[in-house]
């Protein structure tokens, strides 16, 4: 079965490993999805999940672990929401964020403003005419999305975009139980594991 690792250092990794684990009993398949700490484990993965969280924390603490490396030269894909989002780009607006440069996209941090700091927004998922409720948590957006990188989700703004085998989203799919973007993920992956 396929194996995804949750990335622990911080953030809401629980929340995570349940809708995954939700995701693959949908699809009856088996897998395992599990918390990892190490950089070691990383390889060892098909998928990886870069939680919420904070960022600044999140980017210390891969650099203090040496996670930077392999998740660059990671082969399978990854799954990046709100802080991981912020992660995942080439390019961020906050100086103390060490961008990994896995997809194609700019970042704003906490682009909602204080007004909007928490909030639910009904999302736009390209090619889905069903809304998908965000939650929306100090949520960065995708300031701009380069040729190498798709939109996927829209809220006033960008808030997703995929690249290859990675989805990167503003909020945070992992609350409220409904599976899709969890479930085109794996579809994705799939694709993008077994393409010539
Ligand atoms: N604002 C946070 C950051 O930029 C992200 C918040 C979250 O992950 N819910 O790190």
């Amino acid at each position: 079965g396929i194996k995804i690792g949750v990335c622990a250092l911080q953030g809401d990794v629980s929340e995570h490993i349940r809708a995954f684990e939700a995701a693959l009993s949908l699809l009856g398949e088996g897998g395992d999805v599990f918390p990892f700490r190490k950089a070691a484990d990383i390889p060892l993965c098909d998928a990886i999940v870069l939680p919420g969280g904070e960022s600044t924390t999140i980017s210390h603490l891969l650099k203090k672990n040496n996670m930077y490396g392999p998740l660059r030269t990671f082969k399978g894909g990854i799954f990046a929401t709100c802080a991981g989002l912020v992660l995942i780009g080439r390019e961020v607006d906050d100086p103390r964020v060490e961008p990994l440069g896995i997809m194609d996209i700019a970042v704003g941090r906490n682009a909602f403003g204080r007004q909007r700091d928490s909030c639910e927004m009904a999302v736009t998922i390209a090619g889905d005419d069903q809304p998908f409720c965000g939650y929306f948590i100090r949520a960065p957006v995708i300031v701009s999305v380069g040729p190498e990188a798709t939109p996927l989700c829209y809220a006033d703004h960008i808030v997703g975009a995929v690249q290859g085998p990675h989805m990167g989203l503003s909020f945070h799919p992992e609350l409220g139980g409904d599976l899709r973007l969890h479930l085109l993920f794996l579809e994705r992956l799939r694709a993008y594991a077994t393409a010539p």
